[in-house]
């Protein structure tokens, strides 16, 4: 009895508890599996689905009705089946879980996903199906290759910017204006991919821009754009604006129009024209590059260009100061010779003139008496004494002048002769290339001092090498050349020679330092007097001689350190 009324029940309830056991455990492992966040999936070793959950169905936009019994080739294209497959078949094959990269089509385009797979066995260790659990690494996947895009970004810059500071350190070797507009201009081309380019400058007293380097133009274009001042051209209008200009197409700018023929046959059809202004604002010259199809440099594209136009401002605004130092250097040593000697004309000038209205006045009269017949003997003798008195006085008013100068103590320091022919020679450079003389220094080193005023050694060796590149400018026919040597002479005394092929000054040399003696239109014919006045008040000599084959030479000798003239 008691085992009949307890026998079913003792046997009925362990069986209910472990159906209910067995419902709990699917419907948690059911839950566990409808709820992951990645796509979950199972199929049958002939690949057909058994199972998807959730996510899968929602990624893929897909029901259960339309999935479940079918295979991949019945649902997705035939290429991502075939891949899904063969991934399947490598698992079925090995027997053990592995992982593969695949990609599935989904509405917002392609994902990409992590999906490991692994063999379902039953109890007898035979695989009846195939699992599968997808994590979506799209997202992921984009970051990472935004990441490389960037870290190939910043290499990129990173070696642009290596290579603009080698640029940039190179630039500063280059001393030769005209290499270093041929390097910028290589580089701007070469860093906007431009097809042509050209580097004008600017010339003041014409206002105007002209080409001093160029690539890939012809004769036509060079001679067309050979001087801009006009608006039409992106220079041209640069220049006015003082910003830079971007033509994206000739053909459609109308400001264009009257240069297009040329664009046509130079083959460009954009231009952009960067200006190289000075810091204060001063236009410099002009950076242009040209490209064969409509275009328009990017900012990134000119940003080199701008800092290789700000090394070319630099570069020229300094050699722009260098000129006018220069200019105004060689302007002072002309004033100064010029004040001194005119200071000393206007005294002879002054002194001078006495005597001589006095010799005129004494002549006129005698000529009219003369005309009318009333010469008397004894007025015309007393007027020639007159004037022999008058004119021995116009020549004593100049040998005291001269006897000034010789007094006149000037400083004295102990100079080096060497230092001052460099200084003269700088301040005359120009002068002599200007007029294409050739220099030859043959300088004495070390050489002893002497006692002297800097300043008048310097205006006598500036006198004699303006007179030498005067006396060589009517030189055609031979090379024009100037020799500046210094030596000691007996010792005891410096001897200097200013020597040049001129045009020479006849057997008589020594005519040349008689007061106002010029063979020059404007000259006044005191220089070589007053220096030779300046020398022996040094106590030294100044002569000339005629030089072989052709030319002059001068010489003045100096006595070695402090002694004083005798
Ligand atoms: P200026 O230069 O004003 O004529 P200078 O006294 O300096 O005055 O020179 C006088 C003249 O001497 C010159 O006009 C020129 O005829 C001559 N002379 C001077 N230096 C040379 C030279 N190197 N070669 C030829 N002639 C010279």
């Amino acid at each position: 009895m008691l085992f009949d009324s307890w026998g079913p029940m003792h046997t009925f309830e362990p069986l209910k508890r472990a159906q209910q056991s067995l419902k709990e455990s699917e419907t948690r492992l059911q839950a566990f599996f409808e709820n992951s966040p990645n796509l979950v999936f199972l199929k049958d070793r002939q690949g057909r689905y058994l199972h998807v959950n959730k996510e899968f169905k929602r990624a893929l936009r897909i029901t259960e009705e339309q999935i479940k019994g079918k295979r991949d080739d019945e649902i997705f294209s035939l290429e991502q089946a075939a891949s899904f497959h063969t991934n399947d078949r490598q698992v079925l094959d090995a027997g053990v879980p592995m992982e593969f990269e695949e990609v599935s089509f989904q509405e917002d385009g392609p994902h990409t996903s992590i999906v490991h797979k692994f063999p379902l066995l039953n109890a007898e260790g035979e695989i009846y199906a195939i699992g599968g659990i997808a994590t979506d690494i799209t997202e992921r996947k984009r970051a990472e290759k935004e990441l490389l895009a960037l870290r190939d970004e910043l290499a990129a810059e990173l070696t642009a910017m290596t290579r603009l500071h080698e640029f940039s350190t190179h630039l500063l070797t280059i001393d030769e204006l005209q290499s270093l507009v041929e390097e910028v201009l290589d580089a701007a081309i070469a860093s906007q991919n431009a097809d042509f380019g050209n580097i004008q400058l600017y010339n003041h007293e014409a206002q105007v821009l002209e080409i001093v380097a160029q690539r890939g133009f012809q004769q036509d274009f060079l001679e067309h754009f050979r001087c801009v001042s006009d608006n039409g051209t992106a220079c041209g209008r640069a220049m006015k604006l003082r910003e830079r200009v971007i033509v994206e197409d000739v053909e459609t700018d109308s400001e264009f129009a009257p240069h297009r023929h040329i664009a046509e046959s130079a083959g460009f059809r954009a231009v952009q024209s960067t200006p190289l202004l000075s810091r204060s604002c001063e236009l410099l010259g002009m950076l242009s590059t040209h490209f064969r199809r409509p275009h328009r440099p990017s900012l990134r594209d000119l940003r080199f260009t701008d800092l290789y136009a700000r090394h070319l401002e630099e570069v020229l605004e300094r050699k722009q100061a260098q000129q006018v130092l220069q200019m105004t250097q060689v302007e002072l040593a002309r004033v100064s010779r010029l004040t001194t000697m005119g200071e000393l004309a206007a005294s002879i000038a002054h002194e001078v003139n006495q005597p001589l209205a006095a010799v005129t006045n004494n002549s006129s009269a005698c000529l009219r008496l003369l005309a009318s017949g009333n010469l008397k003997p004894e007025v015309l003798r007393r007027s020639l004494e007159e004037m022999v008195a008058d004119g021995t006085r116009a020549s004593a008013v100049i040998a005291r002048i001269r006897a000034f100068i010789q007094k006149t103590p000037g400083e004295r320091n102990l100079v080096d002769m060497n230092e001052i022919i460099q200084e003269v020679l700088g301040l005359t450079a120009r002068e002599l290339c200007e007029n294409r003389v050739q220099i030859d220094r043959q300088l004495t080193e070390p050489i002893p001092r002497v006692s002297g005023d800097r300043v008048q050694l310097q205006q006598i060796l500036l006198n004699l090498i303006m007179n030498s590149i005067e006396a060589m400018v009517a030189v055609t026919n031979r090379p024009r050349s100037l020799w500046v040597q210094s030596g000691v002479y007996e010792s005891d005394n410096l001897l200097i020679a200013v020597r040049d092929s001129g045009t020479g000054i006849g057997s008589d040399a020594d005519r040349v330092f008689t007061p106002f003696f010029t063979t020059k239109a404007h000259g006044m014919g005191m220089g070589l007097s007053i220096s030779r006045s300046l020398i022996e008040a040094h106590g030294g000599r100044l002569w000339a001689e005629p030089n072989s084959p052709n030319g002059t030479v001068f010489y003045f000798m100096l006595p070695v350190g402090a002694r004083t003239p005798s």
